[in-house]
């Protein structure tokens, strides 16, 4: 079987249901986001959950260029808008609440901080991000009452499906917390995107590959992915340099990826297949700061196994391993 012709108009030529095309459907130009910090913190740092944070998490690394502290948001995206209409001649932003936990705070200030940045001149929706275990109701209702009047994703970090990896991850909740996240949201109608890494040293490939079969299970309707990179000022930094695992090369990450999307539904959409974050705070692998590079040879394996994503959805979907693991911790 070959690529669908409808799938390839689907996804304006490309192999899989980038965010990208499916930004320029909704809004009929590119949308670009930026990112923004705010003073939250994390229940993984400050003891309310544990404390040390996830092992491979610095906030730097994601932190914008041009932040300081107390910029409010308004602030915040009138500088990123400005700097992206001069560079690229942009129109139209997501605000993306990126760094930390960013429903972690008192819901007046959460509402206040969300409706701030939809007041912000050409921004057209929201992004986001937090944990699993930080989402109570009255959270999503009020995410579910925004997204009522803007276009919302709402990000969850699971990083991995299996309880060990989180465990030596330090996540600080497991699975259960991201498949009840992922109900409550999805019953108020919520756009949920999930937070993945690949290549965690304690999983097989097979254990890897059998996450797919849950976010389909589970109809999650965004993906973002990236390859565990190992960033300054972590534990992971300390585990690294002490030898105790290994990373990915390019070539084994890009050979798991296109197996992984070929095991996804095409209608998940992919929000990132890679990560990179500033050269200074990058420890390793040295090939993750070249994010094009790893893209063309992600498209280059997709075309040279004539593959796309979802090739292998419908035989994985009903039968893999993932559909008993949710089972276990669904009530
Ligand atoms: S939950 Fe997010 S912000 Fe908190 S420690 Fe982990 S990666 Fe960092």
């Amino acid at each position: 079987m070959s690529f669908p012709v409808d799938l390839k108009e689907a996804w304006g030529g490309g192999r899989y249901n980038s965010f990208n095309h499916v930004l320029k459907k909704t809004f009929h130009s590119r949308v670009h986001k930026i990112s923004l910090r705010m003073d939250f913190t994390c229940p993984n740092r400050d003891g309310s959950v544990t404390v040390g944070g996830c092992i491979y998490c610095n906030n730097a690394s994601h932190t914008p260029r041009a932040y300081r502290p107390g910029m409010s948001v308004s602030e915040q995206l009138e500088q990123g808008i400005e700097a992206l209409r001069q560079s690229r001649g942009a129109e139209k932003f997501i605000a993306y609440f990126q760094s930390y936990t960013n429903t972690y705070g008192p819901l007046g200030k959460l509402e206040r901080l969300y409706r701030e940045a939809l007041d912000a001149p050409g921004v057209v929706g929201l992004a986001i991000a937090t944990r699993p275990d930080c989402v109570g109701d009255d959270v999503l209702d009020l995410i579910a009452d925004i997204s009522r009047g803007t276009y919302v994703w709402l990000e969850l970090g699971l990083e991995s499906m299996h309880e060990k990896t989180l465990r030596w991850a330090n996540r600080g909740h497991g699975l259960k917390e991201f498949v009840d996240a992922v109900e409550r949201g999805k019953a108020r109608g919520l756009r949920l995107c999930a937070h993945l890494i690949l290549g965690f040293p304690c999983e097989s490939r097979e254990e890897i590959l059998q996450t797919p079969a849950l976010l389909n299970r589970l109809e999650i309707d965004g993906v973002k992915l990236h390859n565990l990179h190992v960033i300054k000022h972590t534990v992971l930094e300390e585990l690294y340099r002490g030898g105790a695992f290994t990373l990915l090369s390019r070539e084994a990450y890009v050979s798991l990826l296109v197996d992984f999307l070929e095991r996804l539904s095409p209608e998940v959409v992919i929000h990132r297949l890679t990560g990179e974050t500033y050269r200074e705070l990058t420890v390793a692998p040295e090939w993750s700061l070249n994010k094009i590079v790893t893209l063309n040879a992600i498209q280059k394996e997709l075309a040279a196994r004539d593959s796309w994503q979802g090739k292998l959805n419908l035989k994985m979907s009903r039968e893999s391993a993932a559909t008993a693991a949710l089972q276990e911790v669904t009530p």
